[in-house]
């Protein structure tokens, strides 16, 4: 039996399954502070005989095996997650291999096992969301190097009638800055949701995330690009990206056809818990 945790910043999912996805038994829990969320966490999976964990995390978090601070999340602004020992609690709690990486990275793994990019041996995963991040299955592994990429926060050119500042913390306007679920609500005064009906919302959307998606079509070369998270149930949003992607590229890089090559997941809202599987099943194998 594999145990995954998909832990977000609003909630933590919970399952118990197998590797093809399969879950026998799920559940959600509210993310509060440590001492109680990661007890009811550990309270679930104790209903089970677990032999491996997979986490696909919010972050920052360290994933370099390498580090003394392997397995913690490191600088959230998250009342009491900030510098939070994740692998170690759970080893703790039940001795068994645990896998850990970002929410994106473990989202990348579902997709491209189970999903929209399943055969490939690369793909990128963003979600447009809360916030803006994205995970890459580069030659069949997840793409890791100091740390995990923080691609969210890739600069983008402004749009000359934009005059909103951006809301990132650290950057103001990068990408997550212009285009997450909050800088849409900030700019326009009303929730994301609200807005289906404005075009100019939808096409800005797009024009900040073809610029972004140009960077890592040049830099990653990925095989499949999936889109995420809430902001991505526009379609609208789609619509942009393929109109604004091939006047940024110029042809320069040829291209699948972009209805089939940047699309929706194919595992819906279940990439991230399934890629945790996948991820719990990686560290039983390489235990
Ligand atoms: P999280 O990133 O916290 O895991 P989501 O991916 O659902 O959660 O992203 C939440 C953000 O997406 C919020 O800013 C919300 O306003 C926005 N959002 C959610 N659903 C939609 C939608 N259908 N259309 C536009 N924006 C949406
Ligand atoms: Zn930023």
């Amino acid at each position: 039996m594999l145990a995954a945790i998909e832990a977000g910043g609003t909630k933590f999912v919970c399952a118990v399954g197998d590797e093809n996805g399969n879950i026998v038994e799920r559940t959600q829990i509210p993310t509060t502070v440590p001492e109680e969320t990661m007890g009811k966490v550990i309270e679930f999976f104790r209903n089970f005989s677990v032999d491996a964990i997979g986490i696909g995390s919010f972050g920052p978090i360290d994933i370099n095996q390498e580090s003394p601070t392997y397995g913690f999340i490191t600088s959230t602004p998250k009342i009491g997650w900030k510098d939070y020992p994740f692998v170690q609690a759970m080893k703790d709690a039940f001795a068994v291999p645990v896998g850990f990486n970002t929410d994106v990275n473990a989202a990348a793994l579902g997709e491209a096992s189970l999903g929209a990019a399943k055969g490939l041996d690369s793909c990128l995963y963003i979600t447009v969301g809360t916030g803006i991040g994205a995970g890459a299955f580069v030659q069949g592994q997840l793409l890791q190097g100091l740390s995990h990429p923080e691609m969210g926060h890739t600069l983008v050119r402004r749009h000359p009638d934009d005059p909103y500042q951006g809301r990132c913390p650290y950057h103001h306007d990068c990408l997550e800055g212009l285009a997450a679920g909050p800088a849409i609500e900030e700019r326009w005064g009303v929730k994301g949701v609200e807005l289906a009906a404005r075009a100019e919302v939808w096409d800005l959307e797009g024009y900040y995330l073809a610029q972004a998606i140009m960077q890592y079509i040049l830099i990653l070369s990925p095989k499949k690009i999936i889109l995420g998270g809430g902001v991505s149930h526009q379609e609208q949003v789609f619509t942009s990206i393929y109109k604004y992607l091939p006047e940024l590229l110029q042809g320069y890089v040829s291209l699948p056809e972009l209805s089939s090559y940047i699309v929706r997941p194919g595992l819906g809202d279940e990439a991230g818990i399934t890629g945790a599987l996948i991820l719990a099943q990686r560290s039983l194998k390489s235990k």
